[in-house]
């Protein structure tokens, strides 16, 4: 007990709140937010980082898909080029 149990504290429940808004911003960009919410609880904050920039457009309506979808699940039209 003491300020070294404080701290793993305080350090894990960073990972978890990390975890939570890679998973809710997965869930909203690149999909998988299972996978994104593991990937938080390991990585923390650089795990958010990287969910921000995972993801790319659709070239039809702009919406942000899974970087290996072949098709648009917002305007179902094929996105590969
Ligand atoms: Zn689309």
């Amino acid at each position: 007990m003491g300020t070294e149990f404080l701290e793993f504290e305080t350090f894990a429940f960073m990972q978890f709140v990390s975890a939570l808004v890679s998973a809710f911003i997965a869930e909203r960009r690149s999909g998988l937010p299972l996978f994104w919410f593991i990937f938080g609880i390991l990585f923390g904050p650089f795990a958010v980082a990287v969910a921000l920039t995972a993801g790319r457009r659709c070239p039809h309506c702009e919406s942000i898909i899974p970087k290996r979808a072949t098709v648009c699940r917002h305007c179902s039209r094929e996105t590969h080029f």
